[in-house]
């Protein structure tokens, strides 16, 4: 029996996820925190009380977790949507949009990856020399294409910077439904959904993009906690207006939360102070990380409003080799951007191994 003959011919030429777990001393391949963001005798309690309701489902709405998401994001709980991570959001709005689906490269590769799962149609607009928008090249495929999405990961991954506001800005405008015309239900033909996925937001100094959802109703922002220390525990938001947020709300799973993960990030997000600490030494020492990796003769290393930073090398390959082969796992994206790896900032001791096996092999 020919099982390649019954997939489906989108799947059969997809490439999975790159997530391999490979064994090293000094993690710093996946963008995630060094620190565990949750103080272990208040989440012991929590999971205690927890495990002896393992029986029941867990809250389809994820009622007290979206409650305090709102809080802190300083919308209503019926403005957010709760994800099994923000990868499970993307999905979601996929399925209920469907495409095309607009995004610059390089950028976070689940966009495309979910969109050809999905048989969307991908459009995909390089950035300009200096990793941002391309703007006029953008609107111009926006008026061309008409997407449904267009997904603006800012910081973005993997080159590490924010576009340019102005910019995004741009783009929510050019694509606003209020450019509807007078009398004519009818959604323009430039209406686009504009997701800015701030995934890395915390690690920036660039100003959300929350603040303008009751301005632009086309606009979405996508949240995850994956990067502020609580990756394992799979949670992702979707902020939006009611309207979007009820239909994706329409092909989520019931249960797509465990009621463990729901119940430790309740407890991580009554404690904010030990996160905002670790987010703080994430900063800094990616600051320094940035200035001793300029020090390095045959490194660049892009500025970063992120958890990682993005550098070039004369044979990266062989770099990311050595490295490896010292212990240090870094991202190896010479198939996305030439010679170029990706570092996440660990502690500090992690990051001066790394510079100095780094500082050993170049
Ligand atoms: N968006 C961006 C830009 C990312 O880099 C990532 C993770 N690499 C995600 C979304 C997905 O995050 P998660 O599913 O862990 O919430």
């Amino acid at each position: 029996m020919d099982i390649q003959k019954l997939v489906k011919p989108n799947i059969r030429s997809l490439r999975a996820y790159h997530a391999e777990e490979i064994p090293c001393k000094v993690k710093l391949d996946a963008n995630e925190s060094p620190y565990s963001a949750i103080s272990n005798q208040r989440s012991a309690i929590s999971l205690e009380k927890n495990l002896q309701t393992l029986n029941r489902y867990p809250d389809p709405q994820a009622t007290a977790l979206r409650k305090l998401m709102a809080k802190e994001l300083k919308v209503k709980p019926g403005n957010i949507l709760h994800g099994n991570g923000s990868d499970e959001l993307i999905y979601y709005m996929i399925t209920t949009f469907g495409g095309s689906v607009m995004y610059p490269v390089p950028t976070f590769s689940m966009y495309g990856i979910i969109s050809q799962a999905l048989d969307e149609k991908k459009i995909e607009i390089p950035l300009d020399k200096d990793f941002d928008i391309d703007t006029e090249k953008t609107i111009t495929a926006i008026k061309k294409y008409r997407p449904k999405l267009i997904f603006l990961s800012s910081p973005n991954n993997p080159t590490g910077n924010c576009f340019s506001s102005e910019r995004i800005l741009r783009i929510i405008k050019a694509t606003s439904f209020s450019k509807q015309h007078k009398g004519d239900s009818r959604i323009a033909p430039t209406s686009s959904l504009v997701v800015v996925d701030e995934a890395y937001q915390s690690f920036s100094n660039e100003k959300s993009f929350l603040p303008l959802l009751d301005k632009y109703r086309n606009l979405i922002v996508l949240r995850t906690l994956s990067k502020i220390g609580l990756a394992g525990l799979r949670l992702g938001f979707l902020i939006a207006n009611e309207e979007i947020i009820n239909e994706v709300n329409k092909v989520r799973l019931p249960f797509n939360v465990n009621s463990l993960s729901q119940a430790v990030a309740v407890e991580a997000l009554k404690n904010k102070k030990q996160m905002r600490s670790y987010l703080t030494s994430i900063i800094s020492e990616r600051k320094r990380l940035f200035r001793e990796m300029e020090k390095i003769d045959g490194i660049t290393p892009y500025p970063s409003d992120a958890n990682f930073i993005l550098f070039r090398a004369a044979d990266a390959v062989r770099v990311y080799k050595r490295l490896l082969a010292k212990g240090v796992l870094i991202r190896d994206l010479t198939g996305v951007i030439e010679n170029c790896l990706r570092v996440t900032v660990g502690t500090p001791g992690e990051n001066t191994v790394f510079l100095r096996t780094l500082k050993q092999l170049i």
